[in-house]
């Protein structure tokens, strides 16, 4: 697992590339965005920002489309709503009282 930092950046696949004219075969290592889903190759030492998202406890793209969270699962359910994410109902989890 790369490390960036203070930062463990867990990958989530490779990307293989085989050029056409017969050069090496290239193996990179790519994260996913946990908001957008978009997968970027990641390569130690660059330049390349990243963002972290607390709510999700995951990497994301550092765009500004992406700099908001809105977790994967809560884009579908307003896409399959035909909503946008802030239209959909907050859902929030409650513990139960006590002796009632
Ligand atoms: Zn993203
Ligand atoms: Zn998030």
């Amino acid at each position: 697992m790369p490390r960036k930092g203070n930062l463990t950046i867990r990958t989530s696949g490779v990307v293989i590339t085989t050029p056409h004219d017969g050069g090496p075969v290239l193996i990179q290592d790519c994260v996913q965005c946990c908001h957008c889903q978009g997968h970027r190759i990641y390569v130690p030492g660059s330049k390349t920002k990243w963002g972290w998202c607390l709510a999700c406890a995951g990497v994301h793209c550092a765009t500004e489309a992406c700099a908001k969270c809105v977790p994967w699962e809560k884009e579908l359910e307003a896409i399959e709503a035909g909503k946008t994410p802030e239209q959909m109902p907050v859902k929030i989890a409650v513990p139960r009282t006590v002796g009632e």
